[in-house]
């Protein structure tokens, strides 16, 4: 169910709009309105999931299209060989700001290691 307290789902809707670049059945991407890197694309279920902590064994195709969808944008956005990131904050100490689950995408400058 669509909560319509959230930004993602909204965007999911077409009340809000989004640079969408990708589509699927189970999930959509589109570019980070605040971009971290060079390409920095959000993958996001298009069923609402609020975090890492409320993902049930029912959902775990959802969540491995998301990384499947990665696989496929990668290469769309030509950082397939030279390599890219993804990331899934959880909850605050993670830094989490929306609630509804998605992968980042980031790619096209060296990454550091660990993140901060
Ligand atoms: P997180 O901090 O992991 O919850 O990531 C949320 C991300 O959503 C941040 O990187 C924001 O820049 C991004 N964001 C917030 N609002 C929008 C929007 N309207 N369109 C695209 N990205 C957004
Ligand atoms: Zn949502």
């Amino acid at each position: 169910m669509p909560d319509s307290d959230c930004l993602f789902c909204k965007i999911l809707s077409g009340d809000i709009s989004a640079d969408v670049i990708y589509e699927s059945d189970a999930a959509i991407a589109f570019r980070d309105i605040n971009p971290r890197a060079p390409t920095h694309v959000l993958i996001i279920p298009r069923q609402h999931i609020s975090t890492i902590n409320d993902i049930e064994a029912e959902h775990e195709a959802i969540v491995g299209s998301l990384f499947s969808s990665a696989k496929t944008i990668a290469a769309q956005e030509g950082l397939a060989d030279d390599g890219y990131r993804v990331v899934m904050n959880c909850n605050k100490a993670a830094g989490q700001t929306v609630f509804h689950l998605h992968l980042h995408l980031l790619g096209g400058r060296i990454m550091g290691w660990p993140p901060g």
